[in-house]
């Protein structure tokens, strides 16, 4: 049977939940153990692939083609394991199995309920994870506890706690040590009432993560023990990182706080080598070969985690290079405003990443044609494909007024279009989603960044590159360096005559891991370098 552990967050949101559950998961994998991750959000959508960036941040994109939340990348960074399906359960999603069951006359004639039914379908959701092959589960609980919609959830890793024991179930808690200026002191009054609403509820956590601006003292730490009812040593600090989100694993290892879940787990204690995460962190915060500044043109700009993952990967694609990325965001409403030189003059590389709907997309259309005309490397990121297409189209084809028939139905042009099999479609979880293969052609640079012919990347999309164009296109010197193997889709685009100019419709970023930077960045950011040097 998989031992389960339950993260749960108290006080305030954006305490680095899904960091810590994703640092103490690569603790548990580098101590020898299979381990599989998963999020539970309380929230009524179905699954956060409808929500804006602004409510949610970045949709992140499973193997599988599940559109789910942001931590989830965090996950598949942190321990390298792909997520599927069965990691990101909504309520909506808890909800709509319940009901659907109800119509179906499955429960036969009794009335259907939060408890036991709803809280039922969510342990089975979490032990939907659980396999001869996984040790441990690893559960984060989304939103703060205390919130109404929380309840079913905590409720369901009461009782699934309960029926597994203590030894197979662990319960740990991310709560706020606030720094109070006036009183120039940390503050546990928080933590001891979020504990103390848990226990209302019927939890006591065994251990206890406490994130604070300043060092957790040993009289904090034994007041918090005696109040929340935890051991002293099950009463971690995780202070701000100074420099890495990539930091918080070592600084929660030099606690021991996995050695003291194991422990708990009544499982035996490995040795831990994180020599390999080491490395990467002195190349990541001391890098031998200085900076190099990247421009991604968005229209979220101001929001970081609306692009999380692309940042995350062009960080990645520093390490891989012994060089620090900086990042300039770039509003794409800001380039058309002010003019391409302004705003992205002096940037080595321009990336255009992915996006919907009409706003800034003319400014993200003049980033690409900046990034052509100047020789500057560029990397564009499905809309970011989309953009440097209809570029291509109108400046160096020639075909005026070319669009995406998501911006302008009746264009002259529709380089990209809707793609057959999306027409009249409902809005959720429909788009073409997951990983598929592409097939590179021989030759061409992309084939010489991935050193192989066949790859399989992640999309999310519904509108494609127009094969009525293949023809235009290569002729005027755009290569189509990637196609879907049954050669229906454009999947990637290069401009052999530019230094570094390659697009594609899918979302390698999702693939990119600190331990493993996902080849295009990498060569991107190594690109960005040389173009540096100039
Ligand atoms: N809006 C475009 C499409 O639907 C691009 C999507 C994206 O960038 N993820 O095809």
């Amino acid at each position: 049977m998989s031992k389960h552990i339950f993260v749960t967050g108290g006080v305030v949101s954006s305490l680095g939940k899904g960091l810590t559950a994703a640092s103490l998961a690569l603790l548990l994998k580098k101590r020898g153990y299979r381990v599989k991750m998963q999020k539970l959000d309380p929230y009524l959508n179905v699954d956060p692939g409808t929500m804006s960036p602004y409510q949610h941040g970045e949709v992140y994109v499973t193997v599988d083609g599940a559109e789910t939340d942001l931590d989830l990348g965090h996950y598949e960074r942190f321990t390298g394991d792909a997520c599927n399906k069965k990691s990101n359960f909504t309520t909506g999603r808890i909800y709509s199995a319940v009901i659907e069951r109800e119509r179906r006359g499955d429960y036969l004639g009794k009335t259907v309920q939060v408890v036991p039914h709803i809280t039922n379908e969510i342990i089975a959701a979490i032990c939907s994870l659980d396999s001869p092959d996984v040790d441990i589960v690893v559960t984060e609980i989304g939103g703060t506890v205390g919130d109404i919609e929380s309840l079913p959830f905590l409720e369901a890793i009461r009782q699934l706690r309960q029926e597994i024991g203590r030894d197979n179930g662990l319960f740990v808690h991310v709560t706020l040590v606030p720094f109070v200026k006036a009183a120039e002191e940390l503050k546990t009054k928080p933590s001891q009432q979020s504990v103390g609403i848990l226990r209302t509820i019927g939890i006591l956590p065994d251990m206890l993560v406490c994130r604070c601006e300043k060092p957790l003292g040993e009289d904090h730490r034994h007041k918090l023990a005696l109040f929340c009812n935890v051991e002293p040593t099950l009463v971690i600090e995780a202070r701000d990182v100074a420099h890495s989100i990539y930091e918080l694993p070592l600084e929660l290892a030099r606690q021991d706080m996995d050695v003291y879940v194991l422990e708990k787990l009544r499982l035996h204690v490995h040795d831990l080598d994180v020599t390999d995460w080491k490395k990467m962190l002195h190349r990541l915060i001391r890098p031998a070969n200085g900076e190099v500044e990247i421009a991604v043109v968005g229209k979220y700009i101001g929001l970081r985690d609306a692009y999380k993952s692309i940042y995350e990967a062009l960080t990645h694609g520093g390490v891989a290079s012994d060089v620090r990325v900086r990042f300039r965001m770039v509003e794409s409403e800001d380039v058309e405003a002010k003019g391409a030189e302004a705003v992205l003059g002096g940037a080595h590389g321009i990336l255009v990443p992915g996006g919907f709907g009409n706003r800034g997309i003319e400014g993200k259309i003049l980033a690409a044609q900046f990034a052509r005309e100047r020789n500057i490397p560029y990397f564009g990121i499905c809309l970011g494909m989309q953009v440097a297409v209809m570029e291509f189209a109108r400046n160096v084809c020639g075909l005026k007024h070319a669009n995406s028939t998501e911006f302008d139905e009746k264009t002259p042009h529709p380089v990209i279009d809707l793609m057959e099999g999306q027409k009249g479609k409902d809005k959720g979880g429909t788009m073409r989603l997951g990983a598929k293969p592409c097939a590179i052609r021989p030759g061409t640079r992309a084939e010489s960044i991935y050193g192989r012919r066949e790859i399989s990347e992640r999309h999310r999309h519904r509108y494609e590159f127009n094969n009525s164009y293949r023809e235009t296109f290569e002729k005027a010197g755009l290569c189509l360096c990637g196609l879907s193997p049954d050669n229906a889709l454009v999947e990637m685009v290069e401009i052999p005559a530019h230094p570094w100019f390659l697009a594609c419709q899918f979302h390698p970023e999702f693939q990119s891991t600190p331990l493993d930077p996902h080849p295009l960045f990498a060569s991107f950011i190594a690109a960005a370098c040389a173009q540096r040097k100039g």
